[in-house]
């Protein structure tokens, strides 16, 4: 992609009524615009982050068995009177057409699922499979002010697994979990995010939340080191930390961000909606249900909050919107970097080249940092033919040949 062609500008300044550093920098750089609180646009370099973390999550779910599906987000009033959601569910968008007829925009969707799966579903032989959707979500959240970790409107991955015994329901769910892992290591935020203990409502005695450690996190988790897992407020009793194995005298208190969560709702919604299976002897018997949550803008959010330096971003390969930045530092060089842009597209490297022969060197530089792409080319009038390679997260750059920074490029986008 030549910078010259793309719509986007950048800022100046990060915008001053923005506090948080992920709403800051992504709109500063051009990577999303914000319609209104909570309500965004993902711009070009916004949206190829945002589709490649779909891309992780897509993988893994279907790894795990999970099929893809995609509900509306416009629902009718029924299903959410029947699980009594309607009254209870307090950031439930409601709306009337001109009719005066009812709605609901989903920020969930277990009253859509239930019955949609139920359709389909009438023996022991039926169970167990999983479905999901990365699917737009709305919720009327009152505190809208923490850029893409909170919005009204967001894409989330939900998947919903059912299943004929608790047991059963229960060893997808530690797959899940797993799963969850993989996915928070390639987004690069693996070693900051912790499973932790969180209340299982009224259904199972616990519920999993996986939690990002930043100091500007709107959660509090209690973390035992030692064991890498972690409890929440609510569960933090003496009770709970023997149950887990976690010693209260060693437990850190840190601020952190819910990135994901998984839930076993045993028969809540099935019962609801009297979805039950025939036994091998024809008897009926309940559906075991759980579901599992992901928040796509929350997770690019929360990797440019806990990723990001005083100069700017910093993306993990894996969802970098282009694994390299080419700058043509000076309008001499253009002819030089044009060859080159095209080398790099050939070898099939992900390039952002800046052609532009209006903006200074300074300029491109202080903006290729705030960008945050994993490697920085430069090609510069004083390196002669040679490359200048920089790491955005290490300190010194090097010079390479052409060809030698193609391979060097490769080994490190691997
Ligand atoms: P929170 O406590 O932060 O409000 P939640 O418990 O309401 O989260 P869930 O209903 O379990 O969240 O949603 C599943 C996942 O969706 C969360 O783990 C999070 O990653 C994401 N998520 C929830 N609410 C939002 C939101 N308003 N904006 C962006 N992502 C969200
Ligand atoms: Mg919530």
């Amino acid at each position: 992609m030549r910078q010259s062609q793309l719509f986007t500008r950048t800022k100046k300044e990060p915008p001053r009524d923005e506090v948080s550093i992920n709403a800051r920098l992504l709109i500063q750089a051009g990577f999303i615009k914000k319609e209104m609180a909570g309500v965004f646009s993902f711009l070009p370099l916004g949206l190829r982050v945002l589709k490649k973390i779909e891309n992780i999550i897509r993988k893994e779910m279907n790894l795990l068995g999970g099929q893809e599906i995609l509900m509306p987000a416009l629902h009718s009033k029924e299903p959410w009177l029947k699980t009594g959601r309607w009254e209870t569910m307090t950031d439930l968008y409601k709306l009337k057409d001109s009719a005066d007829r009812e709605f609901a925009l989903g920020g969930t969707h277990e009253e859509i699922v239930v019955p949609l799966v139920a359709e389909f579903l009438s023996s022991y032989k039926d169970l167990p499979f999983a479905v999901y959707q990365i699917q737009d979500k709305f919720r009327s959240e009152l505190r809208a002010k923490s850029g893409l970790l909170r919005g009204r409107e967001f894409f989330m991955k939900d998947m919903y697994s059912f299943h004929r015994s608790v047991a059963d329901c229960e060893s997808f769910y530690e797959k899940v979990a797993l799963a969850y892992k993989r996915i928070f290591d390639q987004v690069g935020i693996g070693r900051m995010t912790f499973m932790t203990f969180a209340s299982g409502g009224l259904f199972s005695k616990y519920s999993h939340e996986f939690q990002t450690i930043t100091p500007y996190g709107e959660d509090t988790i209690y973390l035992g080191e030692a064991k890498g897992l972690a409890v929440n407020r609510e569960v933090n009793t003496p009770d709970v930390l023997k149950d887990i194995g976690l010693d209260e005298e060693k437990l850190v208190e840190k601020k952190a961000i819910e990135v994901g969560n998984i839930f076993q709702l045993k028969v809540r919604f099935t019962e609801a909606f009297d979805v039950k299976i025939k036994d091998e002897t024809g008897k009926l018997e309940p559906v075991y249900m759980g579901c599992y949550g992901l928040g796509l803008p929350r997770i690019m959010g929360t990797v440019v909050e806990v990723l990001s330096d005083e100069h700017g971003m910093a993306w993990p390969k894996n969802i970098a919107p282009y694994a390299v930045h080419l700058i043509a530092l000076q309008k001499e060089v253009l002819p030089e970097a044009e060859s080159f842009y095209e080398e790099l597209n050939k070898s099939g490297i992900e390039v952002l080249f800046d052609d532009r022969g209006e903006k200074s060197p300074g300029e491109k530089l202080v903006e290729s940092d705030l960008f945050g792409l994993p490697i920085r080319l430069v090609i510069s009038e004083r390196n002669k033919g040679k490359i200048e390679i920089k790491i955005r997260t290490e300190k010194e750059s090097r010079l390479l040949e052409k060809n030698e920074a193609i391979n060097f490029i490769k080994n490190y986008v691997e």
